[in-house]
């Protein structure tokens, strides 16, 4: 197998210690000792050696969400999403795409994204206005109420957001398919220049924000302006006074998203929103370790696992008493969302605003 050096020595490095073993969120939700960033290790370092057949290893492979929170747990420090990515890349090149992932490969290479669904109208609608609200493919085809929630509180807010659909393709959807390959770098370019004619960018994702801040820059796409955090946009519009709220008794606790927490080191904005609309709670399992709530990609090839993890993620929050989780990103609201228990509810980030508004 072709991976690079660096590769190679992060899958080769791992001590086999097991301090990682109780954090990956889809062996906790499938119970299969093959979920966890060791085995994927074990595994990769075999096919490097020839005593393992990469399409052995494919489904695994493909069974990471990209989480970090292994990562984020490793007592040696080294980091297992390098690795897997490199893997995806030579498992699509060598033709050797698991069955229940080559069918969600396939569509967006026909149409551009990895879910069925029609996002015309969200892009026909709001085509106009100087800011652009970059919010990306998962959110504009699975949770598309939201973003006309997001738009619609931004322009009541004197921001004259928009859509637009060339910019929202970043490379992600490939990157987490398919690794780093042509396609991938080429879609983050065709985003990049189609960010350059806005005056300002607002990312919605989380998820998508880290991807334009960190994996563009070690490609060399330079970003043609500052690209700023949703959230970040919220409290500005809140300590401005554009958006004014009133604090209610309502009870919040956040779902912090990995991207947010690990990647981009940010877990007190969103804090401190909850903390100007009600009473913030906090659930198990937060901050730096957080645990994922979903991933709308995976959910198209593993449901059922997906729906486990989005199910654990409600086991932590119903343990400390939370009913209302707020999300950051859209696989997470989504899948918090379809496997809330009964009384609960997962609400995004702009809806709890919405719902203390003065
Ligand atoms: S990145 Fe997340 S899903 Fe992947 S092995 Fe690590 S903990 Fe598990
Ligand atoms: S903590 Fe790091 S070194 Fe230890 S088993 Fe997990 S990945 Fe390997």
């Amino acid at each position: 197998m072709n991976l690079s050096d660096k590769a190679r020595q992060q899958a080769e490095s791992c001590r086999f210690c097991w301090m990682c073993r109780h954090v990956c969120p889809i062996g906790n939700a499938d119970g299969q000792e093959r979920n966890t960033a060791r085995a994927r290790a074990l595994m990769v370092s075999l096919v490097c050696r020839g005593t393992e057949k990469l399409e052995d290893a494919a489904s695994n492979i493909y069974e990471c969400s990209l989480c970090g929170a292994c990562t984020n747990n490793c007592k040696t420090g080294w980091d297992p999403k390098i690795f897997i990515q490199e893997t995806k890349t030579e498992i699509v090149l060598e033709g050797k795409v698991p069955e229940e992932v080559a069918p969600v490969i396939e569509r967006l290479g026909k149409t551009g994204s990895p879910f069925e669904g029609d996002d015309s109208h969200l892009y026909n609608k709001y085509n106009d206005g100087k800011t652009l609200l970059l919010i990306g493919k998962n959110a504009a085809i699975k949770d598309a109420s939201s973003v006309v929630e997001a738009l619609e509180l931004l322009n009541k807010s004197c921001v004259d957001a928009r859509l637009d659909e060339r910019a929202d393709d970043t490379g992600y959807a490939y990157y987490f398919l398919c690794g780093k390959t042509k396609e991938t770098v080429e879609k983050a370019k065709e985003s990049a220049a189609a960010i350059a004619k806005y005056e300002k960018v607002i990312v919605y994702n989380p998820v998508e924000l880290s991807f334009i801040l960190h994996q563009w820059r070690e490609w060399g796409i330079e970003l043609p302006l500052k690209v700023i955090a949703f959230h970040d946009a919220l409290i500005e519009l809140i300590e401005n006074g554009k958006i004014a709220i009133e604090k209610s008794e309502r009870r919040y606790a956040l779902q912090d998203n990995y991207a947010y927490a690990r990647e981009l080191d940010d877990e007190k904005t969103a804090r401190k929103i909850i903390d100007l609309c009600g009473k913030r709670e906090e659930m198990l399992l937060i901050g730096k370790e957080a645990n994922l709530g979903g991933n709308l990609i995976m959910a198209e090839y593993m449901p059922k696992t997906m729906a486990l993890v989005a199910k654990n993620r409600w086991v932590n929050a119903e343990n400390m008493g939370c009913k209302t989780l707020v999300c950051e990103n859209p696989d997470e609201h989504v899948l918090l969302s379809e496997n809330a228990p009964i009384g609960c509810r997962a609400i995004t980030i702009e809806e709890m605003i919405l719902e203390n508004l003065k």
